[in-house]
């Protein structure tokens, strides 16, 4: 199998009037998103959440520094198109995200599966859980210069991609997307599109500070001359290699 997302592909359309488009992002089942997290006054204001690593299921080889800053910079992403932000705690008991490594069975109904194959899984919200598979080779570096593995997967990309889950998106059918099932070893994809932009922003609303015209613009320069794909760097034959498309069947709220 294909390194993928461990999350089913299974999921409600965005809305009944979307259901002829065919290539686009998804919800889960209900739609649910985050209403805890803001203060409560209904005056708008940016919704906070708390996030915090697992004192007791990392990996040894990645520093803890490198961790934080891959994360740091994966949630201001989704920070940037969302009015939510996001705050690291040391209490990982009471953090509404709770992120972690792990090996095989480990207790949610959603065994990991050793090297690729399933790279990481998160659930639906208000769950909060963010789990890697611990036997990757991650690689937290901002380039991969200095990895040798040919396996090595880029903790930035799969954490981009599991906080749009904790956050409410399911997979989408864009390959483009950050959202999209399955990514390739030694594979760079960290940059929000505009699918993903639009989904996200379809359950929470947007940032006042965030500017689709420029995302569209990027975009649409890329998409015409092949040039300036900002975060994603990939050869076509390799990704085709490993798309994949194994759908895990049935699972919609348990761990998504
Ligand atoms: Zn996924
Ligand atoms: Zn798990």
């Amino acid at each position: 199998m294909s390194p993928r997302c461990g999350v089913a592909d299974s999921s409600s359309p965005p809305s009944p009037s979307k259901l002829h488009a065919t290539k686009r992002f998804a919800y889960f089942y209900g739609r649910p998103r985050w209403q805890r997290g803001s203060d409560g006054d209904g005056d708008g204001e940016t919704m906070t959440l708390t996030y915090a690593f697992s004192p007791d299921h990392r990996v040894g080889y990645l520093s803890a520094k490198d961790v934080r800053r891959v994360f740091r910079r994966a949630f201001d992403r989704w920070s940037a198109a969302i009015p939510v932000s996001f705050r690291e705690s040391e209490e990982y008991g009471s953090s509404d995200i709770k992120i972690g490594w792990y090996r095989g069975d480990h207790g949610d109904g959603e065994a990991f599966d050793g090297v690729l194959g399933v790279l990481a899984h998160a659930f639906s919200p208000e769950n909060g859980r963010l789990h890697l598979d611990a036997a990757e080779t991650w690689a937290a570096a901002d380039d991969f210069d200095g990895v040798t593995s040919r396996v090595a997967v880029d903790l930035e990309s799969v954490a981009t991609h599991e906080i749009g889950h904790v956050l409410g998106l399911a997979h989408s059918s864009v390959k483009e997307a950050v959202m999209y099932p399955s990514l390739s070893p030694r594979m760079k994809k960290v940059e929000l599109k505009v699918d993903d932009v639009e989904g996200i922003q379809a359950l929470y609303g947007s940032n006042p500070n965030f500017k689709f015209n420029s995302l569209l613009a990027s975009e649409n320069s890329s998409n015409s001359n092949g040039v300036g794909m900002t975060g994603i760097r990939r050869s076509s034959a390799a990704w085709n290699h490993f798309a994949l498309l194994v759908c895990l069947s049935g699972m919609l709220l348990s761990c998504i």
